[in-house]
């Protein structure tokens, strides 16, 4: 699923255009929220073909935009720009252009609204050219202008179209194993508790997860999650969601904080930046050393003061290295990218990327050691290109991560010991011995271990309710619905049962803590049922009987179990009965060199149909084989 968001001056048309393309009024959702028994409103969607649905950010002021396309960078597959063609470009058109631009979105299409205000066609001409000539140079460069009325319908299908189009090319949103969402909105309704929405990033969420909330650090569990008013399971990565939580009140939580998985994030006071000034329409004033501006990343917005590490003041158009002392801390992550505003005059001032979220220090100014370091940093060290190529990768061959990495040997290697250090590579296989850049032993990180193993118990646990009676799943059944190649999946199960994550028995993977119980309805079902085994253990009930005394399935854990065994698909015996007339079998071969049907019939004092089966299925297990008329030892 993919989210856009809306950009533009104010009353150009966007919440308008909103309610023409999903039937739902962006301003007025928050208001039904007070209404209705649903913790997923304020957010519209719509449904394209072959696309599915898209969540719609649609916000009614200015600020919240900012909030709102930093939470959801990352998510945001596309900007829908408005632009109203009777008045054309304005300064917040500018301003959004140049946010979406310090944000390399790089996705949009530009609405050129309520045309039917237009004074003439040739004047939309002209405003269209204007638009642009302006996107170029900015990462929206290219994208599609379709004027359009919301008011009359025209352009509306060449809008659906252009989105469709623009969001085609969109690759679905990997899950690296470590959600975290952005809260922007905090509410309470009546029978449901808390809820927060947001857009969720890196990894999924599912009812009964514990998240911390950060930069509190409050704990609290996951009891409901929506997104466009269904209820789900479990939230994917790149949508609009809405968490209803336990453990945690209204008050506790703010537009801001942020939902991850415990341990996961760490708050932070201190962060090292890249940035860029903004400079022509946007921006004269150079940013000074000392200086105070707001922070913006994802739904939070802090007061920080400036620390300059390339220069004490950078121009308008210059890009440096700054260190930001904020007031207050926030949970933001190495990546992640912000805007900077100044409180006075009140303007967008510039953005970049965060290289360090817990810098050991205060900088000084133009510290070469600092410089070098930053330049790493923003570079990506041996680690983190690593670590990227496994979360881009899944289980793979060392030797793959490796290449796919484009580290050499020595930088893979120290990587390598890192991340193994850190925990965050999990290793299968013949592990420690062959551990080089070059080795061709699985590896997988650890967030996407965490999240395959909560894949495979979910699975299991779903299985487990719908067939108490049974072990478990077949292996090959898991294998097939986790979509694992064969290597990767024993690897993996292999790792898992060692952990004591998942058990095995025969063929069937069950949770270590599953057991097979009967019910005592079952229970004496069963009884009478063994009874008429050990009564005449070689003339026993046919499998036909014993499902008319218990049932199919509990037939079916009988044998699972190993209690009873069918050596056809009609004659069942007790393991033990069977284990007695094997070595019988066996001794009397020993002693007279061979056994016929009739000998084994008259050993045991039973029908040649059971000392047939027996037979033949001591064939297959090949431990006789049959000559002649005779069997003999294999
Ligand atoms: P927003 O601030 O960008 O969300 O703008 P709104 O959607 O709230 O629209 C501002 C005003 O423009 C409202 O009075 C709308 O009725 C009007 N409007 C929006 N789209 C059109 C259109 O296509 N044609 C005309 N004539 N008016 C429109
Ligand atoms: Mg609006």
């Amino acid at each position: 699923m993919h989210v856009i968001c809306t950009a533009g001056h104010v009353d150009h048309g966007k919440s308008t255009l909103v309610e023409a393309l999903t039937g739902m009024h962006p301003d007025r959702l928050a208001e039904e929220r007070e209404r209705e028994m649903t913790i997923d409103l304020g957010f519209a969607w719509l449904t394209l073909p072959e696309i599915g649905e898209i969540g719609i950010i649609d916000v009614p002021g200015h600020r919240d935009f900012i909030g709102n396309m930093l939470a959801g960078v990352g998510a945001v597959a596309a900007a829908l720009l408005v632009v109203a063609a009777d008045e054309g470009i304005m300064p917040q058109t500018e301003e959004h252009l140049a946010i979406l631009d310090l944000l390399h979105i790089e996705n949009g299409v530009v609405a050129l609204a309520k045309t039917d205000l237009a004074e003439s066609p040739e004047w939309v001409q002209l405003v269209a050219d204007e638009v642009a000539q302006r996107l170029a140079g900015t990462s929206l460069a290219g994208a599609r202008v379709v004027p359009l009325s919301a008011l009359t319908g025209e352009g509306m299908p060449e809008l659906g179209q252009a989105l469709l189009e623009c969001l085609r090319a969109q690759p679905g949103r990997p899950d690296m194993g470590k959600p975290r969402l952005s809260v922007d909105r905090v509410f309470t309704v009546a029978g449901f508790g808390t809820v927060v929405t947001g857009t969720l990033l890196e990894g999924s969420l599912s009812v009964g997860d514990e998240v911390e909330i950060l930069p509190a650090g409050h704990r609290a569990r996951i009891r409901g999650l929506q997104t466009h008013r269904t209820s789900l399971e479990m939230a994917a990565p790149g949508t609009r969601v809405a968490i209803n939580m336990t453990g945690v009140g209204k008050d506790d939580l703010h537009r801001g904080a942020v939902v991850a998985r415990p341990g996961s994030l760490q708050a932070t006071r201190r962060v090292d930046v890249s940035f860029r000034l903004l400079s022509g329409e946007h921006n004269s004033i150079p940013l000074r050393h000392n200086e105070q501006v707001k922070l913006f990343v994802g739904s939070a917005e802090e007061m920080a003061r400036v620390r300059g590490l390339s220069a004490r003041k950078l121009r308008p158009g210059e890009t440096g290295w700054l260190q930001l002392e904020l007031s207050r801390p926030v949970a933001a992550l190495k990546g992640d990218r912000f805007i900077l505003r100044r409180p006075s005059p009140r303007a967008t001032v510039g953005g970049g990327v965060i290289v360090d979220v817990h810098p050991p220090r205060r900088h000084r100014l133009q510290d070469a050691e600092v410089l070098r370091r930053m330049q790493t940093l923003a570079q990506g060290s041996p680690y983190e290109i690593l670590l990227q190529a496994l979360d881009a990768g899944g289980m793979l061959p060392l030797r793959e991560a490796v290449a796919a990495s484009g580290l050499d040997d020595a930088q893979a290697r120290e990587a390598l010991s890192r991340l193994i250090s850190a925990g965050e590579l999990l290793v299968f296989g013949e592990a420690a011995l062959k551990l080089t850049p070059r080795g061709n032993v699985l590896v997988l990180n650890r967030g996407r271990y965490d999240l395959l193993l909560r894949q495979v118990r979910g699975l299991l646990a779903a299985h487990h309710r719908a067939n108490p009676l049974r072990a478990g799943m077949p292996r090959e059944e898991l294998k097939s619905r986790l979509g694992l190649p064969a290597r990767a999946f024993n690897a993996l199960t292999k790792h898992c049962t060692g952990a004591g994550d998942l058990a095995e028995s025969g063929v069937s993977l069950h949770l270590p803590e599953h057991r097979v119980e009967f019910d005592d309805r079952q229970k004496r079902g069963v009884e009478a049922l063994l009874a008429r085994f050990w009564d005449d253990a070689h003339n026993t009930p046919s499998r036909k009987e014993a499902v008319a005394a218990v049932g199919e399935d509990v037939l079916a854990a009988l044998l699972e179990r190993g209690t009873l065994l069918a050596v056809s698909p009609e004659v069942l015996f007790l393991a033990e009965t069977y284990a007695g007339m094997e070595a019988q079998i066996k001794a009397q071969i020993r002693a007279a060199g061979s056994v016929t049907v009739a000998g084994v019939r008259d050993l045991f004092g039973t029908s040649r149909k059971y000392a047939l089966a027996l037979l033949e299925h001591m064939d297959q297990q090949r431990t006789t084989v049959r000559k002649g008329d005779e069997r003999v030892l294999r």
